[in-house]
């Protein structure tokens, strides 16, 4: 896209996100990259941020509005098999599917559960973003932290204390639940 089309894309972010900073410089660094694709696939992908109930009160990221879009320069020429990701409606690669998925789910979870339980919101593109060691960590301290909710189920609460431990008996695990529940 032409650098009008870039300020304009950006000025549509700011109408949304007032936090959202436009000026000369920023202007410039997201230019090098939106350069890069079409006006129209860009929009596509910001209107599918402002629909998600998930992260569309965040700012979008660059990041995320041209992840799996295909550059201007390879349309027609690369064919790339497209699936559409159940959980979060992005339009994802083939080869990259399985990964997005597995990442995108325990995402959601992790978002939904923390507004659900203790009324905190979680940046769900910060979380897609992780490297997977930093994400397996946050992963674990959301498990621990949702056995402190005494609204979880009991069922809920055995699947959690399965993922933490998961090399210990069924009867260990339930003796450290009688622990918890009390
Ligand atoms: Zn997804």
């Amino acid at each position: 896209m032409e650098k009008r089309e870039t300020i304009e894309f950006m000025n549509r972010i700011k109408s949304h996100y007032q936090e959202f900073i436009v000026d000369d410089f920023k202007i410039k660094e997201w230019h090098k990259e939106l350069s890069k694709f079409d006006l129209e696939d860009v929009n596509q992908k910001l209107d599918e941020h402002l629909k998600s109930s998930e992260y569309g009160e965040y700012i979008p990221k660059l990041f995320f509005l041209t992840k799996y879009l295909i550059p201007s320069k390879d349309k027609g020429k690369i064919k790339k098999y497209i699936a559409k990701c159940q959980l979060c409606n992005c339009d994802i690669p083939d080869s990259e599917y399985d990964e997005h998925y597995r990442r995108c789910s325990s995402a959601s979870t992790i978002v939904r559960d923390m507004k659900l339980y203790f009324n905190l919101t979680v940046d769900y593109q910060q979380l897609m973003l992780m490297n997977p060691i930093e994400f397996e960590k946050t992963y674990q301290r959301y498990l621990n932290k949702m056995l402190e909710s005494d609204k979880l189920d009991m069922f809920r609460r055995k699947i959690i204390m399965r993922c933490l431990y998961p090399n210990q008996s069924t009867e260990t695990l339930a003796d450290m639940l009688k622990g918890i529940s009390k």
